[in-house]
């Protein structure tokens, strides 16, 4: 006789057996299927979402948007959205999502175990949270040629005189801008971080431009002498096989910055259980897969993100070719409450 069949028996109802399972271990969801509203834009997460549907049963239906149209999206749907699971990239942006009300309050004993504290948000006052699933750093890659690693090895020395005219950046809108300005309002306030914010334009090369990696190509081209990066895309090209990128990888040089004070900023990816979810259970069963070790290896693997799971090990070429490396020690919370701040400031210093 089965758990089922003994329970059956004993003329306990069924609807309790989900009860008997629930403790610090995943959860377990009668739904048969999960709507995913994802505004990762990394093709490698395809094997991520189909071993979940191997190893549970559930299928995902999965809505791909960029961030704004996402939040468009949930926003016109309103209490009639199908979204379950919400993922979105980048602190900031978890952050005006949260704000915005999308997330739902969820306890999960195992999220909680498994995710450092720093890299998960502080419930709101309605409890509502989203957690970090994989981190990022957002590093200096500057023209071997042109610059010495002496001289741009912090942040802060991209706003220094010797760099005028040599430095490159993404626009001052996008969230991985502001989400490594709010870093630095937490760290140094507003005031020292504008100055800084001011040196930085008066050192730049050409307007802001184009994603992380038209910034790394533009150090190779030397049309920038540094830029900064997120770590992936920067690993994307040391493993790539292609003549190409392997030509531009040899003029470049990348540093982790402020090794020796602060540490280098670091970004999540992650995500919380939608509002109006109509299969919470599948959703939080979701969440939770997300920071099993094989999820967590994936992140690594497939788009070279660092798990946040800490006793997770990774077996990644290019990662390991970036080293290990100090990291800055902000909550991301933090940093996601600051954006607003940081645009702001961005907008007084003139930075595009
Ligand atoms: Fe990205």
């Amino acid at each position: 006789m089965n758990q089922q069949q003994l329970l059956k028996f004993l003329g306990i109802p069924l609807i309790f057996m989900g009860l008997i399972s629930i403790g610090s271990t995943p959860a377990q969801a009668n739904d048969k299927e999960l709507n995913l509203y994802s505004a990762r834009h990394y093709q490698t997460d395809e094997a991520l979402y189909s071993d979940f549907t191997k190893k549970t049963g559930i299928k995902i239906n999965r809505i791909e948007a960029d961030d704004n149209a996402l939040a468009e999206r949930i926003k016109s749907e309103g209490s009639n959205s199908s979204a379950d699971v919400i993922l979105m990239v980048d602190a900031a942006r978890l952050w005006r999502a949260q704000i915005d009300g999308f997330f739902k309050p969820i306890h999960s004993k195992y999220l909680e175990s498994r995710i450092p504290a720093n890299l998960r948000s502080k419930p709101d006052a309605e409890g509502s949270t989203w957690f970090g699933f994989s981190t990022r750093a957002r590093l200096v890659v500057y023209n071997k040629a042109k610059v010495n690693p002496r001289d741009v090895d912090t942040y802060e020395k991209l706003a220094d005189p010797i760099n005028k005219g040599k430095v490159c950046t993404r626009s001052g809108a996008h969230p991985y801008m502001l989400s490594l300005i709010g870093a630095m309002i937490e760290r140094r306030g507003e005031v020292a971080t504008e100055e800084w914010a001011k040196g930085m334009v008066a050192n730049m090369a050409r307007p802001p431009r184009g994603g992380d990696t038209d910034q790394i190509k533009a150090v190779a081209s030397g049309e920038c002498g540094v830029a900064l990066t997120n770590s992936y895309y920067l690993v994307r090209l040391l493993r790539s096989n292609k003549p190409e990128d392997q030509e531009l990888v040899s003029k470049i040089g990348f540093i982790w910055p402020n090794q020796k004070t602060t540490g280098t900023h670091i970004n999540i990816a992650g995500g919380g259980v939608a509002k109006n979810a109509p299969h919470p259970q599948a959703a939080i069963q979701f969440l939770e897969y997300l920071a099993s070790d094989s999820a967590q290896q994936y992140f690594a693997d497939g788009n070279n993100e660092w798990p946040v799971v800490v006793s997770v090990k990774i077996n990644n070429e290019g990662l390991k070719l970036l080293g290990s490396f100090k990291a800055e020690n902000i909550s991301v919370a933090a940093i996601g409450k600051n954006q607003i701040s940081a645009q702001r400031l961005l907008d007084r210093a003139g930075h595009k």
